[in-house]
């Protein structure tokens, strides 16, 4: 499957806070042990199982909370399930579903120290974006650690502070074995790639997020291109098109097993950021 990105579905946040079941997405595996969940085709949730409860990456917006929790369980798993959420930025449509999520599942809320300052000190820019989706405050329950994994059952969630699309934009490294063939691999989800706000427009007229963060997104990515990765994950499904694929994983066919995906994503996402500075 070589890199490929599309266009983002059109009006998405209007789409899903008035008509979310136009955006729905089933349940899909995308590797042993992991499930794209979020419900909608807008923005990604994965839900990895690691032999002993879940871990969840991201919650997408409130409005499409119930095609989440649904697509949880077309997965064979239950909501009480999931012992930790893991929030890859402080934007509303990775976070929006958080204090819902927490309320139902009781798992600790983990975001990065600096996006959990981001949202602190800057609600316009984070929580309050779209006032089509009507996201709940949440409070973050636990800080990423780079140099300590998060782990739960045989999974170890080794966390990166990536920063650019915002100050404290957290991606996840993990590996997962096949139990078919034997065979591990790498997978990861990039936390935030979004040129949106690594742009001077954006910087103009943002009260927190400074052109450095751009320079940091630059010299970071040759370090992070270079990471292997044999499964790439989008936090939206546009930005690695893998919708195309949906339904047809199975442990022999590793339909996004490919390690060519991860450093072309982030050549690409370089040349985006680049195309608006000129
Ligand atoms: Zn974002």
């Amino acid at each position: 499957m070589p890199f490929r990105c599309t266009p983002p579905p059109k009006d998405p946040v209007r789409t899903l806070a008035h008509a979310p079941w136009k955006l729905a997405v089933p349940a899909f595996q995308v590797s042993p042990r992991t499930w794209y969940v979020s419900g909608q085709s807008w923005v990604g949730a994965y839900l990895i199982d690691t032999g002993d409860g879940c871990i969840l990456l991201d919650t997408a917006i409130p409005e499409s909370l119930y095609l989440l929790v649904d697509a949880v369980q077309q997965t064979g798993h239950k909501m009480s399930d999931i012992k930790m959420i893991l929030l890859s930025h402080a934007h509303f449509d990775h976070i929006g579903g958080a204090a819902a999520l927490h309320e139902i599942t009781g798992a600790p809320l983990y975001m990065s120290r600096e996006d959990a300052k981001f949202l602190a000190e800057c609600p316009g820019e984070t929580l309050v974006l779209d006032a089509d989706s009507h996201v709940q405050e949440l409070t973050v329950d636990r800080f990423y650690d780079d140099d300590t994994p998060v782990c739960l059952g045989d999974i170890a969630i080794r966390t990166l502070l990536t920063p650019g699309h915002t100050i404290g934009c957290t991606s996840f490294f993990w590996q997962e074995k096949n139990p078919v063939t034997g065979e591990t691999y790498n997978v990861a989800m990039h936390g935030g790639v979004g040129a949106n706000t690594m742009n001077d427009k954006y910087y103009a007229t943002s009260a927190c997020l400074t052109p450095d963060l751009r320079d940091r997104f630059f010299a970071d990515a040759p370090k992070v291109s270079a990471i292997p990765v044999d499964i790439a994950l989008p936090s939206h499904p546009n930005q690695i098109e893998i919708l195309d694929k949906a339904g047809t994983y199975t442990h022999q066919s590793q339909p996004y097993l490919d390690s060519t995906v991860w450093a072309d994503f982030i050549k690409e996402r370089v040349r985006q950021v680049r195309a608006l500075m000129e």
